[in-house]
């Protein structure tokens, strides 16, 4: 694949409507590339799978994983004026959210534009002024005028997905991509990019790469993804916050241009501390920049995989500025050294290896 592809991988996955129980575009358009590289099939989850070609079943099974889902919203009620009353799927803030362009997807599975809308400067009281308005007070302007041209003209109503309406765009002075919802396309976009890699590579490991479902709102895709590959290991690409922009630099621990990050912990997952050593290793030896991070909040599908059956994983952080609001900064180079990570970890990988975690 070579950058031009690349790029237009990246802004295929970016541009894809998913918010979490919506995967379908995303899921699709992971089997289209994939087809080459294995047998692919999606299931009623929308979880999709791609089982490597080569694999033998008589070796260690490594899965490699990303969510394809997104943060996104959806249509609680159609409150009289038309405008919509929604609740998150994922984690939001309410700071983040007032003015963003959103795509509503009606009945029909079409995307309308509408805004993130709350009242005017020009109606705020000064107390008003100065306060972050709740969640539950903001709607979602489609254009209407009456709850009923919202419900029967628009055909939107209760359990209609919203997603943020961002069409990305690379820019070659600064190698970065700005986009929506890197967190994970980012990572989709990698587990392609690692199984086309891998393609021309000698194994002593079977692989199965799959991309989960609803990660947002709880891991729930990756826990089902897990119990059906059964992996011996595995490996998560995940588009990891940046903490660049405002930590002093021996506090950073994901940033631009600064290649993948291991994540050691979070609120929700440990890393197997054999398999992060190597993998920090493997990074070194290749001359892979990288960083480690120890982080006191969020959530990775690294958790679900090791729930299941205590499988020593790894969660490979591809690092995305601004991620959970409308839009986001990633470096390509940042991509690329998290691919040749993974291949570079894959290659490695034998029983022996595997029997030390
Ligand atoms: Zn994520």
């Amino acid at each position: 694949m070579d950058k031009s592809e690349t790029i237009e991988l990246v802004k295929k996955f970016s541009n894809a409507n998913g918010a979490p129980g919506f995967e379908n575009e995303p899921a699709k358009i992971f089997d289209d590339y994939c087809q080459k590289f294995g047998e692919t099939s999606i299931d009623t989850m929308q979880n999709a799978f791609c089982k490597f070609n080569g694999n033998t079943g008589n070796r260690p099974l490594v899965q490699i994983d990303a969510h394809e889902d997104s943060v996104g919203f959806i249509v609680q009620a159609i409150r009289p004026s038309g405008l919509i009353k929604f609740v998150p799927l994922g984690g939001v803030v309410p700071t983040n959210m007032p003015a963003s362009r959103v795509r509503v997807r009606n009945k029909n599975g079409d995307y309308l534009p509408g805004i993130i809308s709350t009242k005017p400067p020009h109606f705020m009281t000064a107390a008003e002024k100065g306060k972050v308005p709740e969640i539950a007070d903001m709607s979602i302007d489609v254009g209407t005028t009456s709850r009923q041209q919202t419900i029967e003209e628009l055909q939107i109503d209760t359990g209609c997905p919203i997603v943020m309406d961002v069409t990305c765009q690379y820019y070659e002075y600064n190698d970065m991509f700005l986009g929506k919802d890197f967190d994970d396309r980012i990572g989709c976009a990698a587990v392609v990019k690692t199984l086309e890699t891998l393609q021309r590579k000698k194994l002593d490991v079977d692989v199965i790469a799959a991309l989960s479902a609803q990660e947002e709102v709880g891991l729930r895709g990756a826990y089902v993804t897990a119990r059906k590959i059964n992996p011996d290991v595995g490996i998560v690409f995940e588009g990891c916050p940046c903490d660049d922009t405002f930590e002093p630099d021996w506090l950073i621990q994901t940033g631009m241009g600064r290649g993948p990050m291991l994540r050691d912990m979070d609120t929700s997952f440990i890393a197997n501390p054999a398999f992060e050593e190597f993998s920090d290793q493997v990074a070194t030896k290749l001359g892979i920049p990288h960083t480690r991070s120890v982080r006191t909040g969020g959530g990775v599908n690294g958790a679900a995989i090791t729930y299941y059956n205590g499988v020593p994983t790894i969660v490979i952080g591809i690092p995305v500025r601004y991620e959970h609001t409308e839009y986001n900064w990633i470096k390509l180079s940042d991509l690329e050294d998290s691919v040749k990570l993974a291949v570079g970890i894959i290659e490695e990988l034998n029983k022996e290896i595997l029997e030390s975690f």
